[in-house]
Formats: C-alpha cells, structure tokens, sequence
C-alpha cells in the first residue's frame, strides 16, 4: 500500500529558491527531450529509454547529480505511455506530447530524510537541507507505522517561493484475508453498516444537509451578482465562509472513522457498493425526477464513500465492492422479493412473510455478495449460510436496525463509547 502526503517548505530565501528554478529548468529540458524522442520512436520503456539516452544526458549537464538522468527518464516514460494510451484510443488533443506541469522525480540518491521534519536534496549546488511543515495527516502516517518511500517528488510554488514535497508512505498490505465484513450502505439521509449481526443506522440528514447548502449558496450567488457583478470580491468572502462552515459540519469524517475503526479493531473489510455511472439511482428512486437533486445527491454519496475509503487506506482495511443491483428488494434469508408499501421502508418478504427494513436488508445483501465473490474463508456470522441456501435469522435484531442519532454519534469517537452513552 502507498499514500502519497504533500507537505510544504516555508517560503525559501531567493537564492535559495533559484537553484530550485535552475534545476527544475534542466530537469523540464531533460523530460521534454526524453518524451518526444520516446513517442517519436516509440520507445516508451524505462529501461530502454535509459540505456539509449543515459550517456547523451550525462554530457548534457555533468554538474546535475547523475540519477536525474535516471529519474527524467522515469517521468518520461510514464508521459509517453500514457501519450501513446490516449493516441491509440484516439484520445490525445495534440499530435505531440506536451510537458506543461513539472514536478522533480527524486529517488533516494536525490534526497533523504534528515529528520522527521526535515529533508534534504542533491542538486547541482550540492546538498540543500529543507524544513517541512508537517500536518495532521503526516503525523498520522509517521505514528501508525508507514513508512517513507525512497521515491519523492518536489514541486515549486513561484508566487510564494515555496516547494511542495510529495512524500510517499508504504505499509506493507497485510496478506491475511479479512476476518469478516463490515457491509455499509449509503442512503440519502443514514448511513447503514452491519456489525456482527446488528444493523446500525446512523442518522446523517446529509440529503437535506448538501440540499440545503447548494440552495444558500445559489441564493448568496444570485443576490451578489445582481448587487455588485459576478466577480464581486465580497462574493468570494461569504461564499467562502459558507465553504468553511459546510467543511465544519461535515460529519462523514466522523461516520467514517466510527465505521473503520469497528473493521479495523476485528480484522475485518469492509463491503459497499460499487457506485457506478449513476450511483444513486436506487437511492433517489422515489424523489423527483430533479437532474439537479440528483447530481447534489450523487456528489453527497460519493463524498461519503471517499471518505470512508480515504479512513479504510489509513487504517489498513480493505475494502471490497459488490454489485448494487437489488440489494434493497430481496430477502436475505429466502432470495424472494419483498414487498413495500407506497413509500414505507417496512417491507414483507413474499415468500417467508417475515418484515425487514430496508436499510437493514441492504446490509444483509451486501455481506451476502461478498461472502459469494472471493472472500470465501470469512465465517458466516448470525449463521447466514456463505452459500445462501435459505437458513432463518434466529434473531429479530437484524430485521429492524438499531438506530443511532446523530446527536450520540456526531459527539463520540468510536461506537462503544456511542452505545454506552
Ligand atoms: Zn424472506
């Protein structure tokens, strides 16, 4: 597994930032060389690359640290691939590859760590140390064990004569196949996981939270462009502000890391459904057939997948995507349909008769697909057969969830600590 975290360098004396210009200047020269020449002939191998165009880049600029060669030719070669992927599928805008952004690929002749926050680089000056401003996230990747990559990128910023430095942590993925699942299903106002037999619905409101965000942002817009012109300045501040107070209120975070940290505490994966073109369409079935509600919608179920993904890589659990296809319309135990009353979410199995909730019979569903598609040696929990021949719930728990206020949920870090409140 591997992250990449961008940390930045405090704004660098002028002569200091030049030499990072200068180099950069010879490391763009040195890419947009190689890139041409490895479409023009198609060479796009590292390898090959390297072995025909080492010596004539040496010669080129014998003050740089000789492994640019080698990493210039690793930039290149991925641009020329990804070129000639693009032209083959007749994708590509120009006849020609372009280098427009450039960041310095360094691997670990070029620059090392001196400290925990602090690197420092070869260049043609010699060795340049450099202090970082780490941020939660890296403290978070230094503290859990990651490691640093010995591959780095450096990108400079001239407007603030700062360097960005893309560090990349590695953890080794653990082999062992997960324990068990953790199913979790996004709907537009809770979001459902199945832990150890026991839905738990997590109230989000988060579809009349985004709703309501977009309207009083549009409302903000409108009223400022008509005032003072689209591009107003006190537009930008007070649509900033709103900006910051949705991030603030943003509770998927929390959810998410409430949920992975259930999975990661049992060993277990976490299962949801692969979103695909239009994600939410079994979510906003029953709304209005709004374009605009449904991509406010779409975006919102998406922002929570990510973040739960974005938790589940920090905390090393996999996570696994399953066919969303009916995951609310049959029953888990007897594979029959179930049957809703005009907008109730209690629906009746036609076959056992049984009543289930549909946000507790989408997480059943789930697990149900993962313990079918690869995950094999997973136990069944609650008895569920992992073949799903019909075997009957024992307990009633799994039919109605339990539900979790976002008041508890919103103000707690783990779900024990939830329950017990
Ligand atoms: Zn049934």
């Amino acid at each position: 597994m591997a992250r990449t975290v961008v940390v930045e360098t405090p704004p660098l004396p002028r002569r200091l930032f030049r030499v990072f210009v200068e180099l950069e200047g010879m490391y763009r020269n040195m890419v947009e060389q190689l890139t041409m020449y490895a479409v023009r002939e198609g060479v796009a191998s590292f390898t090959r690359l390297k072995a025909l165009k080492y010596r004539e880049l040496r010669s080129l600029y014998p003050q740089l640290p000789s492994h640019y060669a080698y990493t210039a030719c690793q930039d290149a070669s991925a641009r020329a691939k990804s070129f000639l992927r693009l032209k083959k599928k007749e994708l590509a805008e120009r006849e020609h590859p372009e280098v427009n952004s450039v960041s310095i690929w360094l691997d670990d002749h070029l620059w090392r760590a001196s400290g925990l926050t602090s690197i420092e680089v070869a260049t043609h000056k010699g060795w340049i140390p450099l202090e970082v401003i780490p941020h939660k996230q890296y403290w978070k990747y230094i503290n859990r064990g990651w490691r640093l990559a010995s591959e780095a990128r450096i990108k400079l910023d001239r407007k603030s004569r700062k360097l960005l430095v893309y560090l990349t942590f590695v953890k080794d993925a653990e082999e062992h196949r997960p324990r068990g699942f953790v199913p979790v299903d996004l709907n537009e106002n809770n979001v459902t996981a199945l832990i150890d037999g026991t839905a738990y619905l997590f109230e989000t409101n988060i579809g009349r939270i985004v709703l309501g965000y977009y309207y009083r942002r549009r409302r903000v817009q409108e009223k400022y462009d008509k005032l003072y012109g689209v591009k107003s300045r006190i537009k930008r501040k007070i649509l900033k502000k709103l900006n910051e107070r949705r991030k603030k209120l943003d509770a998927r975070w929390k959810i998410a890391n409430i949920i992975v940290r259930e999975a990661s505490k049992r060993g277990y994966a976490i299962v949801m459904e692969r979103l695909g073109r239009r994600p939410a369409e079994r979510m906003i079935a029953r709304m209005s057939d709004d374009q605009l509600r449904h991509r406010v919608f779409q975006a919102a179920f998406r922002g929570v997948q990510r973040a739960i993904e974005e938790k589940a890589r920090e905390h090393g659990v996999p996570v696994v995507y399953v066919d969303p296809r009916n995951t609310s319309r049959l029953c888990p135990v007897h594979g029959s349909e179930i049957a809703y009353e005009d907008g109730s979410r209690v629906g009746r199995c036609t076959r056992g008769g049984e009543h289930w909730h549909r946000d507790a019979v989408a997480v059943w569903n789930l697990l149900l697909r993962a313990l079918r598609g690869g995950g094999s040696s997973a136990p069944s929990p609650a008895g569920l057969s992992v073949d799903g021949s019909p075997v009957p719930l024992g307990s009633t728990a799994a039919h109605e969830p339990t539900r979790v206020p976002k008041a508890l949920w919103a103000r707690r870090k783990s779900l024990d600590a939830t329950m017990n409140s």
